[in-house]
């Protein structure tokens, strides 16, 4: 005999599998991404209903096995943040931040603090309130709770602290100080302050979206994973 389990969710990722089933991962509180499979899913509105979708944070059960793909018996909605499935720019950053997330984490491996931080911007997103600041205090958050926290406060090659502006090295993991870049021009000009301060991010969105692209990169290289959305969102304008 199987024991169910249940946890709050999100999806990250789905693809049809046969005629009738979806293959998911599922970001849970509990337990962390998991694998599962709903089976049936086209047609059983019943127990999935329309929940299965980005942008649904619901409760899900499953049988616990010690398999790598879990069977769901169940969902149960919690909340729908609706704007995001009425808003294409909403959709793409929303879409962001969920495999920004699914990049950053290992499977089966529980990160309640990042699955609350997730949720939380989701909600902020949702309730229409100026969205790239959100979104970039998520990366940088989701970025350091799951062990890939750029350099902010040193620099990345010679560890002495960075007091205001410095660039900003992908590759090297961070800030890099004037002193160790030497003069280079067309380089990202990086202000640890700018981060800090939410009066000035509101009143430099298009420097806000700078960033959001900056750590979109820093995210790919570091997790060596390839995120969609980073298309959509290099060719963002404001
Ligand atoms: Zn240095």
């Amino acid at each position: 005999m199987h024991s169910m389990n249940t946890s709050e969710a999100l999806l990250l990722r789905k693809a049809p599998y046969g005629d009738a089933d979806y293959i998911l991962s599922i970001f849970t509180k509990d337990l962390g991404k998991i694998s599962g499979i709903a089976k049936n899913a086209k047609k059983s509105m019943k127990r999935f209903g329309a929940r299965l979708e980005p942008f649904v944070h619901f409760r899900v059960m499953f049988k616990d096995s010690a398999k790598e793909l879990r069977f769901l018996e169940d969902t149960e909605t919690i909340q729908v943040f609706q704007n995001f499935i009425e808003d294409v720019e909403l959709f793409a950053l929303g879409s962001l931040m969920l495999e920004t997330t699914d990049a950053l984490i290992p499977k089966e491996s529980p990160n309640e603090e990042l699955f609350e931080l997730l949720i939380e911007a989701l909600s902020n997103l949702n309730s229409k309130r100026s969205p790239l600041p959100i979104v970039l205090q998520f990366q940088l958050q989701a970025l350091s709770i799951s062990g890939y926290e750029p350099s902010i406060e040193a620099c990345a090659k010679c560890e002495n602290p960075i007091e205001g502006d410095s660039y900003f090295s992908i590759n090297g993991g961070g800030s890099v100080c004037f002193e160790c870049v030497g003069k280079r021009k067309n380089s990202f000009i990086f202000s640890k302050n700018f981060l800090l301060d939410s009066d000035l991010m509101e009143s430099n969105l298009e420097k806000v979206l700078e960033y959001i692209k900056l750590f979109t990169k820093f995210t790919q290289r570091h997790t060596e994973k390839e995120l969609k959305s980073a298309r959509f969102i290099e060719e963002l304008k404001l």
